[in-house]
């Protein structure tokens, strides 16, 4: 299979190469130049599989040439060895036609280990048969560093900075990036928002001397080897609740949109998913787009669901590329005019995108009351990026079941939790000694030169 740029400029890469480079040197983010497609008899026939090989399966077109099947299936049994749960991904029902998908059984309780775990062990994979070494560079509102720390920690390999915004991601997001101590992996606390540390990492990865002097790899939503990770629980989750014989409609809680484009992905290779619901909170600058077609950036106003927290949404590119027919030189020129404040979607493509997505929005005290009613009708406590989700999702239950993505274990964010039920969820024992573990935080101006200087000195 091959990998294009969304913006038509950049080398035509295979599998490894796209899953190393991460941002595609015109700026652009890597897609397949066609997907894949299932047969309604594959797909039936992965109904209650064990997710690994449900996994292998569904991924294995995308990655043929790079993995033989054997090679393949062993990276994922070791990517999902860790998590605390058996089924990986369970199903969890709410009432009637109306389900949770557990995605935080993974070792920093966020859906991002899904796709983190299995990344690590393809780049180790990948490096040491080729005999070479990467510096990971990455931004995160908390989750996707946590996950990638403890993805890469100890790894031969690869060197791994992560960019947080100070002072802005929870006290066990923090401590999952700290406490780790293996040489190889290093979280960096810049002043500013995640909106700053996203864009300084894309300033890093168009410093094309910068970039080939520490070889640099990106792990940020924007690798398209993460999005692929991810196509696999809307198979286990569709097919657990009838299909191919029945549609199945997803709730997403949405902030760099790669979850919730993984589902299209999972769509466009024959899963009968009749709606993507798109769930942002207060920052909803893609339910306004997905609304108006106007996509115009804001000012970022920090909520509750901090994992949330965008204005800028990356992977959204990905779904206006396939709505503008694959048409480069339009992605590119819209993303030209996002540099000075925003675009409109043409209506062909505002058509084409509302055809699979639909979209709300949760207020703050919306996302709160989410949380407190889901406890007292089902006893089940989430997140509030998980409630952002089952708020939205209200307004489109009916005869076709509803899949709400549980994006982050409660006890990720124990402070909102507490604030709206009055219970602080604890952590799972299997991490519980978090809060004991010494930290080790390095603060950073937000300026590409000084972070760049402090990869340069500390990387092997
Ligand atoms: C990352 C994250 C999201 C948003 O996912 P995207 O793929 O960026 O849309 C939602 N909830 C939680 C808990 C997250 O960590």
């Amino acid at each position: 299979m091959r990998y294009i740029s969304t913006r038509g400029q950049a080398p035509v890469l295979g599998f490894e190469d796209t899953m190393l480079t991460g941002l595609a040197r015109d700026g652009g983010l890597y897609v397949p130049e066609a997907l894949p497609t299932l047969s309604k008899g594959d797909i039936a026939a992965l109904a209650g599989l064990p997710y690994e090989e449900v996994a292998v399966r569904v991924m294995a077109p995308f990655v043929a040439e790079a993995y033989d099947e054997t090679t393949f299936g062993d990276l994922v049994e070791k990517a999902y060895a860790g998590f605390g749960h058996d089924a990986r991904a369970p199903l969890v029902q709410l009432g009637a036609n109306h389900y949770l998908l557990e995605l935080f059984h993974g070792p920093t309780l966020a859906f991002k280990d899904f796709a983190m775990q299995l990344i690590g062990q393809m780049f180790q994979h990948t490096l040491a048969r080729r005999g070479e070494r990467v510096t990971i560079v990455g931004a995160t509102s908390g989750d996707t560093g946590s996950a990638a720390i403890e993805a890469f920690r100890g790894l031969e390999a690869v060197d791994v900075f992560i960019l947080y915004p100070h002072g802005r991601v929870s006290e066990v997001q923090r401590r999952q990036m700290t406490t780790p101590d293996e040489a190889n992996v290093h979280a960096l606390a810049i002043s500013g928002h995640f909106d700053d540390a996203q864009a300084r990492v894309k300033d890093m990865f168009n410093d094309f001397d910068f970039r080939d002097r520490v070889a640099l790899a990106g792990v940020n939503s924007i690798n398209f080897a993460r999005v692929l990770a991810q196509v696999v629980y809307y198979f286990t989750a569709a097919t657990a609740l009838g299909a191919p014989h029945r549609e199945v409609s997803f709730t997403v809680p949405t902030g760099n949109f790669g979850d919730i484009f993984a589902g299209h992905i999972a769509k466009r290779m024959g899963l009968p998913i009749n709606k993507l619901v798109v769930a942002t909170n207060q920052n909803d600058i893609l339910h306004r787009c997905l609304t108006t077609g106007e996509y115009r950036t804001g000012r970022v106003a920090p909520s509750i669901s901090p994992s949330m927290d965008i204005q800028v949404s990356s992977n959204f590119e990905r779904a206006l590329h396939l709505a503008y027919g694959g048409d480069g030189a339009a992605i590119a020129q819209l993303m030209e005019e996002l540099k000075s404040g925003g675009f409109t979607v043409s209506q062909g493509a505002l058509q084409a995108l509302q055809e699979v997505y639909a979209s709300g929005a949760a207020s703050e005290a919306e996302t709160s009351a989410a949380i407190t009613d889901m406890l007292s009708r089902t006893g089940e406590l989430l997140c509030p990026h998980t409630a952002v989700g089952t708020h939205v999702a209200e307004a489109y239950l009916g005869d076709t079941p509803m899949v709400i993505l549980a994006t982050a274990h409660p006890a990720k964010f124990p402070d909102a939790v507490e604030a709206a039920t009055g219970i602080r969820p604890p952590l799972p024992p299997r991490m519980a000694d978090l809060f004991d573990r010494p930290e080790r935080i390095t603060p950073v101006d937000n300026d590409l030169h000084a972070i760049e200087a402090i990869i340069e000195e500390r990387r092997a």
